[in-house]
């Protein structure tokens, strides 16, 4: 993997001031970074303690030369224009439509669940008419939908729930779907048609030279300095700022005075092979077997022409970097009050998925960063410091 990229600096004198300290070089950080410096005129100073830009979106090459997430795989959908045009300005588009088999009594069918998975999985001949009074039929009475397993058992019955959603959440999660808000299963729609894409959104399209380069591209500004291999607590107090943005877990930064929130991780494992294609779509999923949850053939996603193929496995894990918020109530209760401590600091401004504690999916992330820059009151930060 390639660490170095051309936008490290030397380490910068302590005579050098900065608009804007901001914490995390992913979607979160890098947005703001790039609003602040040519939408406001700021110095910004973006730090990560990681080797690379881009957070969990990172891509770089393997060692066979294959376009990788190492982070997971990352595949970019928005409804929102405004988020889709402000990427265009970073980066050409290859369009992609994700699509997703699960693997279910010994076969491969599509997910989300449509008519194809149903009728291919009981051997029958359903209409989506038929479908649809099928679901009603098997679907169990549940008022009010408040857990992950409530939402799927109340729209396709008991049968479907334990073969596609039951073992996939517990071994992604550690939990049973019945602890786990509605939230998280209702992310997988059910459909009765056979459109086996794994989203509809409207803009669906993965970064035509990675999303590496699109952040690249999007902190090339002379007034954003990109420091790498740090963590923001190493150089706080001897850098000049008035004003940080903060993308890290929240609970992290408060010290963890409340408690600790949990973060769900992974452990990837990935592989090469020398040959074209292993698997027929992007992603095969695994809710009954193995200690994965999901295997990703990368070239799927990406387009990329070459005679071998990389993988990644993905190993759910209670340890390890945050990757996940877990959604919970007693988790969302103590995310409030982290939330209430940041909302008392007027220089800090929390943005992303670590640092509100929310199952973002990336465009949400832009989306969110955006409207934050909008709001942010920049001659009181100014005035404040
Ligand atoms: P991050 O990308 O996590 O960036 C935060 C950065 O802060 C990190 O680089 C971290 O190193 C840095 N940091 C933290 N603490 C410190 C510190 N003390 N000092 C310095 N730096 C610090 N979304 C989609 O839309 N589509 C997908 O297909 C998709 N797939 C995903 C697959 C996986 C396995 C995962 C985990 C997530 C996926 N996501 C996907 C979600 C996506 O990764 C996030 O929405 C997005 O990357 C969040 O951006 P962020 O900037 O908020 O956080
Ligand atoms: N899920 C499942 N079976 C699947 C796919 C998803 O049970 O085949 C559940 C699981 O709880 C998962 C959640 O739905 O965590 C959301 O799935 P998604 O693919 O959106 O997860 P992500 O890509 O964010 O890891």
């Amino acid at each position: 993997m390639h660490s170095d990229h051309p936008l490290i600096r030397p380490s910068l004198s302590s005579s050098q001031g900065y608009d804007t300290l901001i914490v995390g070089a992913g979607f979160a950080g890098s947005v703001m970074a790039e609003r602040l410096a040519s939408e406001a005129g700021q110095r910004v100073l973006l730090v990560d303690k990681r080797p690379h830009i881009g957070g969990n979106a990172y891509d770089c090459h393997d060692d066979a030369g294959v376009l990788i997430h190492p982070y997971g795989p990352h595949i970019f959908h928005t409804n929102s224009a405004e988020v889709f045009e402000y990427l265009s300005r970073f980066t050409a588009w290859r369009p992609y439509q994700h699509r997703v088999l699960a693997s279910v009594d010994g076969q491969l069918l599509p997910m989300p669940i449509n008519l194809d998975t149903v009728n291919r999985l009981y051997g029958l001949g359903l209409t989506s008419f038929e479908l649809e009074s099928f679901f009603d039929r098997v679907a169990e009475k549940v008022d009010p939908v408040r857990t992950s397993e409530d939402v799927v058992v109340s729209r396709v019955g008991r049968d479907l729930y334990n073969k596609f959603f039951r073992g996939y959440t517990r071994k992604q999660w550690g939990l049973d779907p019945s602890e786990l808000d509605a939230s998280v299963t209702a992310r997988v729609p059910t459909r009765t048609n056979r459109d086996d894409r794994y989203f509809t959104d409207t803009f669906q399209a993965m970064p035509r030279h990675g999303y590496t380069r699109m952040f690249e591209k999007m902190l090339a500004h002379p007034r954003i300095h990109v420091m790498l291999n740090t963590d923001y607590r190493e150089i706080v107090e001897w850098v000049p700022w008035k004003h940080m943005v903060y993308t890290g877990p929240i609970d992290a930064f408060f010290g963890h005075r409340h408690g600790k929130l949990p973060y769900r991780s992974l452990a990837f494992e990935h592989v090469n092979l020398p040959v074209a294609t292993h698997q027929p779509v992007g992603t095969i999923n695994h809710p009954n077997e193995h200690g994965y949850t999901r295997v990703t053939e990368f070239k799927h996603l990406t387009g990329q022409v070459h005679e071998s193929t990389s993988l990644v496995y993905e190993y759910p894990r209670a340890e390890g970097e945050p990757f996940y918020p877990v959604p919970q109530p007693a988790n969302a209760e103590l995310f409030k009050r982290y939330e209430e401590e940041a909302e008392r600091l007027a220089h800090v401004t929390f943005v992303g998925r670590l640092a509100n504690y929310r199952y973002y999916n990336m465009d949400q992330v832009v989306a969110q960063a955006l409207v934050t820059f909008k709001r942010l009151d920049l001659t009181a930060i100014q005035v404040a410091a």
